[in-house]
């Protein structure tokens, strides 16, 4: 597999206003041809750092891309600094002059005199022309690598790359079709994730898995190559059929999507309606819910009560229950999950209540202590969870809870019927 660096030039990527996007979409391509980004540096419009940096980059990657620093200006450093790296001269081409200032007639502006500084190349280099700007980019092989010299905005790097280099490293990559695909899991941590799986990703070096831990969820990242994509699809496929298998009801997806899609989806072919009654979620749940396009088929209302009184007028909660357990209790939210499924008629209610922090705890009832509640025809239960992080995370982390419950439920009672 060949392997890849990119350096972004410019002192302004070093500041905390302008972020280098190119590598990220240079990685994006380069991947979908099979190869593999090892490295991405960014340097400053200074000539030592950045002649270093080529040079190290072309002794230990095979291609070597670097985007900016191509203008007119004094400061603009590139051409003359790779020119350097390399141990070539620059030299001056009129027919790339003559490309320039076609440019700048077309668009009926005088050509500056300092825009012929752009006429110098990098000698026995291959000259990119630019539909967009001024400055041409290069291409320059030495030793069987790859050294790509790219202007440095999007607009006009984009097209370049996609035009003249992609097809070149396609073919200099060989046919290599990469694919990925994510399982998502829910209600596992990620240790016993990886202790489930491992000894079926151990026996795979392609795919690769990666085991990444987003916000309450551990995703499980699988990446495949192959000479065709039919053969990238099924590695992906033995792979991932094997760890859903393994970890069975605790994977919601393996085709990337989120929980709230895939309990629209749930809900659309089993035409079941939902209401939810949230405490310390503030409506978090309904608004995930509600994100998905089409939620009308299924959501019916969502009831957001986060004081005593509140639970008590909007969803029936008996004062009593909360006089007798507290507002944070599995009995409180079996009653809130039942009363806003009941006031709203729907088929399921769930509901939260909880403490999300960072005050209010106590030691019978710490922070990240939360009850989630659900409610059908057929039954009322809860479930009592501690939940780690900030009150961010606690609250996200419920509303995952709280729909992964729902989820659970449902495919359950699918698979007894
Ligand atoms: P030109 O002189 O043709 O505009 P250049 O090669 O000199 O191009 P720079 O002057 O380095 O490019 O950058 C021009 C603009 O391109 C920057 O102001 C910035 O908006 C954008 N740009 C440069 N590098 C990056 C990067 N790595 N990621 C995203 N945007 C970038």
């Amino acid at each position: 597999m060949l392997s890849a660096e990119i350096i972004a030039v410019g002192s302004e990527l070093l500041t905390p206003t302008k972020a280098d996007t190119n590598s990220l979409w240079l990685t994006e391509k380069l991947n979908e041809i099979g190869i593999e980004v090892k490295l991405k540096t960014v340097v400053g419009d200074d000539e030592a750092r950045l002649e270093e940096t080529i040079k190290d980059a072309l002794r230990r990657s095979d291609v070597v891309i670097s985007t900016g620093g191509l203008g007119p200006t004094e400061d603009d450093v590139t051409r003359q600094v790779s020119a350097r790296a390399v141990g070539k001269e620059l030299i001056f081409r009129e027919d790339v002059l003559a490309e320039i200032s076609e440019r700048f007639r077309q668009i009926k502006r005088e050509m500056p005199e300092i825009n012929k500084r752009q006429a110098f190349v990098i000698d026995s280099a291959e000259v990119l022309s630019n539909p967009n700007g001024s400055a041409p980019g290069m291409l320059f092989e030495t030793d069987g690598k790859f050294f790509v010299v790219l202007p440095g905005p999007p607009r006009e790097l984009k097209p370049m790359f996609e035009n003249y280099i992609l097809p070149k490293l396609r073919e200099k990559a060989g046919e290599i079709f990469v694919k990925r695909k994510i399982i998502r899991v829910a209600g596992m941590g990620e240790s016993a994730v990886d202790e489930a799986i491992a000894p079926i990703y151990l026996q795979y070096q392609n795919p690769q898995t990666t085991i990444l831990f987003n916000r309450s969820e551990i995703e499980i990242h699988l990446a495949a190559q192959a000479e065709t994509e039919s053969e990238a699809d099924r590695l992906l496929e033995e792979v991932a059929e094997k760890i859903a298998d393994r970890l069975g009801i605790a994977v919601f997806t393996i085709s990337d999507q989120t929980m709230e899609q895939v309990i629209g989806n749930l809900l659309t072919e089993e035409n079941k309606t939902l209401s939810i009654a949230e405490s310390c979620t503030g409506g978090l749940i309904s608004e995930r819910i509600t994100e998905v396009a089409g939620a009308s088929r299924y959501f019916i209302e969502g009831v957001i009560a986060y004081a005593n009184e509140a639970k008590i007028r909007a969803l029936n909660v008996p004062k009593e229950l909360i006089e007798a357990h507290g507002a944070v209790s599995g009995e409180v939210a079996e009653a809130m999950a039942k009363g806003v499924r009941e006031r709203a008629k729907t088929d399921f209610g769930i509901s939260v209540t909880g403490v999300a922090g960072p005050g209010g705890g106590t030691a019978e009832k710490p922070v990240g202590l939360v009850f989630i509640g659900f409610s059908n025809a057929a039954e009322t239960k809860s479930i009592k969870m501690n939940l780690p992080g900030d009150r961010y995370l606690i609250r996200w982390r419920a509303s995952q809870a709280a729909l992964d419950f729902l989820r659970r439920k449902m495919l359950k009672n699918l698979t007894t019927e």
